[in-house]
C-alpha cells in the first residue's frame, strides 16, 4: 500500500466516540471534519443531537457503538462510568482499541488496562491537555501511554485531536501527568480567585486584576529559569541553593498573606495550606535554603 492509501485509509477508518460532554462533541466533530465516519453513543441520548445533525452516527447500544469501530475513544467523567457503559457488552471488546480520555487516578488507571487485556482489548491511557473549543486545534496537545505499538497505529487518527505526547507503557503515566498538571492549573486557579477576592475587597474590579495576575503567572518561568538556567536539576541533585531568596524570606510573606486574608474575612483554607509547607520547612531548620526546599513538606505528609 502505498503512502497516499494509507493515509487515506486511515481518514476513511471509522471511530467510536462514547461520552458526549463538551470535549466527546469537540472530539467527535474534529474526526468528522477530517473524514472519518463515527459512531456515537451517550448515556443521555439527546445530547447526541448536534454531533448526529453534523454527521455522526448514533448506536442503540454501546456494544453496537464498540463493534461499528475498531478504535473506541471514551470521554467520560471518570473511570466508573466506564464499565458503567460498557460492563454489559465486553463480548464486543476483543480486538478493538480503547483510548480512554476521561480523567481518575493513575492505578484506577491501569486497573482499566488490565481489565481491557482480560477482554482482549488493547487500552491508551489519555489526558486532554485543551479544554474543548481547542481541542482539534494546533494549540491542543494530549498525553498518552500504554502499548508503543497500539499508539504508533492509531498515530494519524489521534493526532487530529491535538498534538500527542506519548509517555510510555505505563498505561497510568499519561493519567499521572494529566493529574500532576491539573494539580497545578486547580490550585493556581483558587490562587487567581484567591488574589481576585483581595484585590477586590480594595476596590480592584475582577476585570483589571485578572490581567495583571495572569502577567506575572506568565512570568513564572521566566522568573524560576532567572534562579537556574535548567529548572530542576538542583532539585534532582537534592540541593536547594538559597541565594536569592530563602525559606524565612518567603514564608514570612506567606505570615503576611494569612494575616491579610484573615483581617478581610477570606476563606484561608489555601493561605494556610502553603503558609504550612514553608513553617513545616523552618522548623525542620531549613529557613536559609532556596524555596524549591517546600518538596521536602509535600512530599512526606505528617
Ligand atoms: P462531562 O462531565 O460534561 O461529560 C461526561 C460524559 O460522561 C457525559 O457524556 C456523561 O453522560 C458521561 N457519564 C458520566 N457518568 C456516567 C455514567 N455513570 N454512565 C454513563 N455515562 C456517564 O465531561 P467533559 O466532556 O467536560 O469531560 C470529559 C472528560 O474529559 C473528563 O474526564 C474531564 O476531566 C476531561 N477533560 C475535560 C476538559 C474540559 O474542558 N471539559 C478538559 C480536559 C479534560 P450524560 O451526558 O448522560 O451525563
Amino acid at each position: 500500500m502505498n503512502e497516499q492509501l494509507s493515509h487515506t485509509t486511515r481518514q476513511n477508518s471509522p471511530v467510536t466516540v462514547i461520552g458526549l460532554g463538551p470535549m466527546g462533541q469537540a472530539m467527535t466533530r474534529t474526526l468528522l471534519a477530517a473524514g472519518h465516519p463515527v459512531t456515537v453513543w451517550n448515556r443521555t441520548a439527546g445530547r447526541a443531537d448536534g454531533v448526529v445533525s453534523d454527521g455522526a452516527t448514533l448506536a442503540a447500544t454501546p456494544g453496537e457503538a464498540v463493534v461499528a469501530s475498531d478504535l473506541v475513544i471514551l470521554s467520560l467523567t471518570d473511570y466508573q462510568a466506564m464499565y458503567d457503559v460498557l460492563g454489559s457488552s465486553t463480548t464486543s471488546l476483543a480486538g478493538r482499541t480503547l483510548v480512554n480520555l476521561s480523567s481518575d487516578t493513575p492505578d484506577r488507571t491501569r486497573e482499566a488496562a488490565t481489565w481491557a487485556a482480560g477482554h482482549d482489548a488493547t487500552f491508551l491511557t489519555g489526558g486532554v491537555m485543551v479544554p474543548s473549543p481547542m481541542v482539534g486545534t494546533e494549540a491542543s496537545s494530549v498525553y498518552y501511554s500504554g502499548p508503543d505499538q497500539v499508539m504508533k497505529s492509531h498515530l494519524a487518527t489521534l493526532t487530529l485531536l491535538g498534538t500527542p505526547k506519548y509517555l510510555g507503557e505505563d498505561p497510568g503515566l499519561a493519567q499521572m501527568m494529566y493529574q500532576a498538571q491539573l494539580a497545578m492549573f486547580l490550585t493556581t486557579l483558587s490562587g487567581l480567585m484567591h488574589a481576585t477576592a483581595m484585590l477586590g475587597s480594595a476596590g480592584v474590579k475582577a476585570q483589571e486584576a485578572l490581567p495583571e495576575l495572569l502577567s506575572f503567572a506568565g512570568s513564572i518561568g521566566d522568573i524560576l529559569r532567572a534562579g537556574e538556567e535548567k529548572p530542576g536539576a538542583a532539585l534532582d541533585a537534592g540541593e536547594h541553593p538559597g541565594e536569592l531568596s530563602t525559606v524565612t524570606m518567603m514564608g514570612a510573606t506567606t505570615d503576611h498573606i494569612v494575616e491579610t486574608s484573615t483581617s478581610l474575612g477570606l476563606d484561608l483554607a489555601l493561605p494556610l495550606a502553603v503558609q504550612a509547607h514553608y513553617r513545616r520547612a523552618i522548623e525542620d531548620g531549613h529557613g536559609g535554603d532556596n524555596w524549591t526546599r517546600i518538596i521536602d513538606s509535600i512530599r512526606k505528609a505528617r
